[in-house]
């Protein structure tokens, strides 16, 4: 079974889900205001990939992850562009889902939105004030974080240091510097919802605890984000839930953040810092290698160096997909089963992204050099092994081709020769075909590319 490092107690530890077969899983989701930047990016396929894993474990996953469609952020740039705020949140969210396609990330089961749960949190905020757990102020309510007794626990620090570190906003009216907004009071050109304790809008802390509870039940199983969400945002979450006397998650997972060598990059590339700016210079499955390549609690640095040679290393994988796409589909070997064990282990141990691929690029040199000696049999069941377990971490392509039936594998050849041969009708009829048994048709230089 998985472990994973608890951001709480710092030990690496097998996640018990609550209940048998399935994992509940919470990542906080963009805001959207703008272009899913490199660091979304990561994130995005940090959790994909961690659910690609536990499915490919035989576990079913609920994935919840929110979409934040009302925020500082959001409600700024409606001002400066002079369009509504939702708008700007509705056309964000397309830019949104179209960079996550490409990039191959799989859907959360559920996408909650803030403006969807609204009067979910005005009952969460409602009953904080009935504890005594909150208290309202000139501009809006507070989480009184000294009714918490462990706030801090995530952080690892005591509440009084935390207070003596905190920043004080001077437009916040707050009893404690680290006591935190549930609920921003009305102010003028601003969304405005009513709310018994007068009208305005949540704060971004609120909308994740009642989302995930709601959702996922109390007590849920694992809660991720990026690491620079542990504090305030997860600290806080946590609170509001334990103010509440509820169980929030078990388990928490963070992952670090993307460097993007920002000299360099700028000499040679121009700014390169979105995600759409990333695909028009590189594939999306180098990106996807470049993060796999770190374990996902480093930093990764996204260069055009580190780029390069993730696409070389996707050649490598291609080129083993078209060498063994006819070898016998129903061989077995020994070495095939010992890599899928050497994969598992290495995954097992708090999800060795880095671990896993090494193995595999070195499972891809036995596989060609088996096919050197002759064995076409022996390399051929190493390489559908090998590419059966690039694509449990979303690394797809040529590797999808030969993971695909004898019959599609006839299709996409049929489908070549049409396009060798300019006849386009059948060319088109062909990609219809097996676009209807479930693949995506990409074409490429070197021919059809096909990918589940
Ligand atoms: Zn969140």
């Amino acid at each position: 079974m998985l472990r994973l490092r608890d951001t709480v107690t710092g030990r690496v530890a097998e996640l018990q889900p609550r209940d048998a077969g399935v994992v509940g899983l919470y990542v906080c989701g963009p805001t959207v205001y703008g272009p899913p930047h490199v660091g979304h990016g990561r994130f995005a396929l940090v959790y994909d990939v961690l659910r690609r894993y536990l499915e490919f474990e035989g576990l079913r996953v609920d994935h919840v992850s929110n979409v934040t469609d009302i925020d500082d952020k959001i409600i700024e740039r409606a001002v400066t562009e002079g369009r509504n705020w939702q708008e700007v949140a509705h056309d964000s969210e397309i830019e949104w889902w179209a960079a996550m396609d490409k990039m191959g990330v799989a859907r959360p089961t559920t996408t909650p939105h803030a403006t969807d749960y609204i009067a979910e949190m005005i009952e969460l905020v409602s009953d904080l004030l009935g504890r005594g757990a909150a208290y309202a102020t000139g501009d809006g309510v507070y989480l009184d974080t000294s009714t918490v007794k462990d706030y801090g626990l995530l952080k690892h620090q005591s509440v009084e240091s935390l207070r003596a570190g905190a920043r004080v906003e001077v437009d916040e009216d707050k009893r404690s510097p680290v006591d935190f907004v549930l609920w921003k009071g009305a102010k003028p050109g601003e969304p405005v919802w009513d709310a018994p304790f007068g009208p305005g809008r949540p704060g971004w802390h609120t909308e994740c605890v009642v989302m995930s509870l709601a959702l996922l039940g109390e007590n849920f199983d694992l809660h991720g984000g990026g690491e620079d969400l542990i504090f305030p945002h997860h600290e806080n979450e946590r609170a509001q839930a334990v103010a509440r006397g509820k169980r929030f998650a078990r388990h928490w997972m963070h992952n670090g953040l993307v460097r993007v060598d920002g000299e360099k990059m700028s000499k040679s590339l121009g700014n390169f810092t979105t995600m759409s700016d990333l695909f028009d210079r590189s594939d999306a499955r180098a990106y996807r290698l470049v993060v796999l390549g770190s374990h996902y609690r480093q930093p990764v640095e996204v260069t055009e160096r580190t780029l390069e040679d993730a696409t070389t290393a996707l050649q490598r994988v291609d080129s083993l997909a078209r060498r063994f796409v006819d070898a016998p589909t129903d061989a077995t070997s020994e070495e095939a089963g010992e890599e899928r064990k050497r994969f598992r282990r290495a995954m097992d141990d708090d999800l060795d992204t880095a671990g896993a691929l090494a193995g595999l690029f070195s499972a891809l040199r036995r596989a060609n050099a088996l096919g050197d000696s002759g064995d076409l049999r022996g390399g051929g069941a190493l390489a559908r092994a090998v590419l059966d377990l690039f694509a449990v971490l979303g690394v797809e392509g040529e590797a999808g081709r030969m993971a695909a039936g004898a019959d599609v594998q006839e299709l996409v050849r049929r489908r070549d020769r049409a396009r060798a041969t300019r006849d386009f009708a059948a060319a088109d009829r062909l990609r219809a075909e097996i676009e209807q048994l479930g693949w995506v048709v990409e074409d490429t230089p070197g021919g059809t590319r096909i990918y589940r």
